[in-house]
């Protein structure tokens, strides 16, 4: 058959993306430290409201999502109104590059930015444009420079992973003046909750009409299995959203499950506090073996080696003992692994390993 069949312009350009790896051939006992997950996992009031709604599964869920919104927005402070969830907070940021790019136009990220913005962007046609970074770190000015007419969304994420930086609400609202009118700037917050302090941009979204917030139950939630995230922006650009917005895009287990974890706020809390003090731990201990590392403010750390072969050396070390963390060359970042904060009993082996590796170079 000759080949008429073809997908839209973009499609083929796009390389399948590539999750955290989760096993090991014959080791039994892996600690998985590749996907920013949460060691703990949801509290048990997320696992008790997630059997409960098995008595319902013949029932379709809300399509509005009315309950998950009230509680977020209550959680949060925000507009209820404003808020539309996802099937993940992916499902928003592909919504954004589906109602506001095409053709023609430009989607910006930046250097070492998140794999699913060229992803989102070119799926729909849009030119990806991959700007610089200084010092791992997003730079507001090479960003600013970058735009064009044909600019169209701007998607960074603060936190930024892998990197783990952050950049100050001052330059966040820099950037947010300064791009062209015609352009969004989306704050993807996956890692908000762990910077201490830190709104996510929702003051940004309020003072704005250009800015929309993501966020997600996947990370601080230990949520990643069950694919439930949200935005927050203008009226405008919600009532767009909603417009794409697949009508039963969220399962009832996703949406009770996730309606319980918002509201255990005391489980939430025991989780970030866990993070902060394990994160500067491993932080720490690394740096004695000789890896150094950025301030993360994020779940995960950006440990860094003296060459990309000493990088993939250790990450093999790490297999042989069970351990996978993430290679983030694809990231541009070829002497650098990304390691998630896990546990403490997971902090303490991943330090240890690679301890071992260290010695065993020397
Ligand atoms: C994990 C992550 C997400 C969130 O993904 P979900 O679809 O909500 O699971 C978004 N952005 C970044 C940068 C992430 O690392």
């Amino acid at each position: 058959m000759a080949n008429k069949i073809t997908p839209q312009p973009g499609i083929l350009d796009i390389a399948v993306y590539k999750g955290g790896q989760s096993h090991l051939d014959g080791v039994s006992d892996v600690l998985k430290l590749s996907s920013n997950e949460n060691p703990a996992g949801p509290g048990e009031k997320a696992r008790a409201a997630f059997v409960r709604v098995a008595d319902q599964l013949h029932r379709y869920p809300s399509t509005d999502h009315g309950a998950l919104r009230a509680a977020i927005a209550e959680m949060h402070d925000l507009d209820a109104d404003r808020i539309i969830c996802g099937v993940g907070s992916d499902e928003i940021l592909a919504f954004l590059c589906q109602a506001y790019a095409g053709p023609g136009d430009e989607v910006l990220y930046t250097e070492h930015g998140f794999g699913m913005y060229r992803i989102y962007a070119s799926s729909v046609g849009a030119t990806p444009v991959e700007v610089g970074e200084t010092d791992r770190r997003i730079d507001v000015d090479k960003l600013l420079a970058a735009c064009t007419a044909r600019t169209r969304l701007v998607f960074i994420a603060n936190p930024a992973n892998p990197t783990g930086t952050m950049i100050d609400r001052a330059a966040m609202a820099r950037l947010a003046d300064g791009l062209p009118e015609q352009a969004i700037l989306v704050l993807d917050g996956a890692y908000a909750e762990f910077a201490d302090g830190y709104d996510g941009g929702a003051a940004l979204v309020e003072a704005r009409e250009n800015v929309v917030m993501t966020r997600t139950f996947s990370k601080l939630y230990g949520l990643g299995g069950l694919r439930v995230g949200w935005g927050y922006g203008p009226h405008e650009i919600i009532d767009v959203l909603n417009r794409i917005k697949g009508p039963f895009n969220l399962s009832s287990p996703a949406l009770e499950t996730a309606l319980a974890a918002v509201k255990d706020v005391a489980h939430v809390e025991k989780c970030r506090s866990d993070n902060a003090r394990m994160r500067e731990w491993l932080r720490s201990a690394l740096a004695k073996h000789g890896v150094a590392s950025d301030p993360s403010y994020a779940n995960f750390i950006l440990a860094e080696f003296g060459s990309k072969s000493e990088a993939e050396a250790c990450d093999d070390f790490l297999k042989t003992q069970g351990i996978i963390v993430r290679r983030v060359a694809g990231y541009k970042l070829p002497r650098f692994l990304r390691i998630t904060v896990g546990d403490e009993a997971g902090c303490r082996r991943v330090a240890h390993a690679i301890g071992k590796f260290k010695e065993g170079a020397k």
